[in-house]
């Protein structure tokens, strides 16, 4: 037993200060309480910290990321060469400007760090490198993010399939291809991204299957002149895949993958505007080395469903996100979010709404004045109702449609970690499972390492099948760790031997 050979120290949490903590940007120093704690070091986060700190808040940002940048603008790892002859990227450029506001503004940065507890009050409890660590605060903005949503189909759990965004981490954070003829599948503006990346790497996609149809992207047509920028980026993309002669199909998912001896066969199949597959829609299988396949982006609600702050359902952005005010203030005081945690807007509405969400701090605690505060917050509101109407109306392309989901065959798994099918599902449906909380109980759906990110968004869906909506079939009850954490870190070094055992009750 590894306690019996261990110093017989008393297993507790370090104080908070006792360790400090920091990171690529800049290593600030960590002490113990804060004005404002920021989760998430992404467009949002950043926009959130630096904001507040401009009106004389203490900050610390902690990311579990070696740096900020969050998804959108990921860092090379500092260890590695970046090619000479890599296109230029806009999204660099900015990435590069974010972390150096960051590093200028004086906030304290805790990288590497994975946050798995938040309580009341508030502490928030992480583990780093060095062991467990907690901070406190009065007001802590969760940015936390988004998570990928893939629907599952026979084969998505085989190796060489991965996720759509997953992709964009190999390709800008390793610089590494996916394969070298991937096949490219989902919905949403990252197809293209992906694919045009793939190209840019050397590679050549298979094929792009886009469960939209071009009427779709037609229908966002009025909303990208928002951001003309971001629109022509995509035209490009559009025009770069044709030059290549990468096919794309529209208007169709994946029926199935399997293993060859060469290595992946995708079998395509069309699908109805709901994104239902067809009757006999499949197609002629594609051979490829790898699928890269993501159904849109779920907001990262971990945080704010811990702490019970009232939450609802918006299939357009994204699924179930905290209530807030214009400012992201949550239903519960000194709690606020920002960016794609508060519902899928996009990096750029991302990086406005944490700013958004600083001045609503600065204000709450006293630091700004209520006029000053309105005269800073007007200008940033309006530039966000811009960045709000590109991002959102890319949401809406990856909202999870219904039919998509009851689409998913008895046999194939929903929950990976837990190994729970479709067919085990319907089966506690049947005996009477009502909310997804039940469910999760009576199957395990959604109760391993992952904690239902995976697999939450189709489970509920299919719950909602029968009970009538998402909002009947509630919200999973956030649990801490928010993240798996190793339990010797946590307990410390300690003997047996000195565990108080409880008396014996009675019998
Ligand atoms: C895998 C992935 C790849 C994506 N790639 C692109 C892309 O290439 N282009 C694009 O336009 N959009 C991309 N998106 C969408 C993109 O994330 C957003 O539009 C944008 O980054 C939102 O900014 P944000 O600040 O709200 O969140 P994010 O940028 O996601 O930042 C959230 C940060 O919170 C941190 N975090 C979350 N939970 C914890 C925790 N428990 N402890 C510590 N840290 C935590 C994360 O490490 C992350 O750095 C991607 C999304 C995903 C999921």
């Amino acid at each position: 037993m590894r306690g019996d050979r261990r110093r017989p120290a008393r297993a507790r949490l370090p104080d908070a200060g006792e360790r400090g903590a920091g990171g690529d940007d800049g290593g600030a120093v960590v002490s113990g309480a804060y004005d404002l704690i920021v989760l998430g070091a992404g467009p949002a986060g950043v926009g959130a910290a630096v904001t507040a700190r401009s009106h004389g808040l203490s900050v610390l940002v902690v990311d579990e990321n070696e740096t900020t940048g969050g998804q959108v603008y990921r860092a090379t790892p500092q260890a590695f060469a970046t090619r000479a002859d890599a296109p230029a990227n806009p999204d660099k450029k900015e990435g590069a400007g974010q972390r150096q506001s960051l590093l200028a503004s004086g906030a304290a940065v805790a990288f590497r760090h994975s946050v798995w507890q938040v309580s009341p009050g508030y502490r928030v409890d992480a583990v780093g490198q060095g062991g467990p660590v907690h901070w406190s605060a009065p007001a802590v903005i969760a940015a936390t993010g988004t998570t990928e949503r893939v629907v599952p189909f026979p084969g998505w759990t085989l190796p060489g399939v991965i996720g759509l965004a997953a992709a964009t981490i190999l390709l800008k954070s390793q610089q590494m291809l996916p394969g070298r003829r991937p096949v490219i599948a989902g919905c949403g503006p990252l197809l293209a991204a992906v694919a045009v990346a793939v190209l840019d790497g050397g590679g050549k996609p298979a094929a792009v299957l886009d469960l939209s149809g071009p009427g779709d992207w037609l229908a966002a047509l009025p909303a990208l002149a928002s951001r003309p920028d971001l629109a022509l980026r995509g035209l490009g993309w559009v025009v770069r895949l044709k030059a290549a002669g990468v096919p794309v199909h529209f208007r169709t998912g994946i029926a199935a993958v399997r293993e060859t001896a060469d290595g992946l066969a995708v079998t395509p199949c069309r699908v109805d505007a709901d994104r239902r597959p067809l009757p006999d829609g499949a197609g002629q299988d594609i051979e490829t080395d790898c699928v890269a396949v993501g159904h849109g982006l779920t907001p990262g609600t971990e945080i704010t469903r811990l702490l019970r702050a009232r939450h609802r359902f918006d299939a357009a952005l994204g699924g179930w996100v905290a209530e807030h005010d214009a400012d992201f203030r949550t239903s519960l005081p000194g709690l606020y979010v920002a960016g794609d945690g508060a519902g899928i807007s996009g990096a750029a509405a991302a990086h406005l709404q944490g700013q958004l969400a600083g001045l609503a701090v600065a204000r709450d605690l006293g630091r700004l004045g209520a006029d000053a505060h309105e005269t800073a917050a007007a200008p940033v509101r309006k530039r966000l109702a811009a960045a709000q109407r590109f991002g959102r109306a890319m949401a809406r392309l990856m909202a999870l449609r219904p039919a998509h989901a009851a689409s998913v065959a008895p046999d194939t798994v929903v929950c990976r970690c837990e190994d729970v099918t479709r067919g085990e599902i319907d089966e506690a449906v049947a005996a009477g499972a009502r909310d997804v909380n039940q469910l999760k109980a009576w199957t395990r759906c959604g109760m391993g390492p992952c904690q239902g990110r995976m697999c939450g968004e189709t489970a509920a869906s299919l719950v909602a099948e029968a009970v009538g909506s998402r909002g009947a079939a509630g919200l999973w009850t956030g649990r801490a760790p928010l993240r798996p954490v190793p339990m010797d870190l946590l307990t410390g070094d300690f003997t047996y031997a000195d565990i108080p055992l409880p008396k014996a009750a009675p019998l």
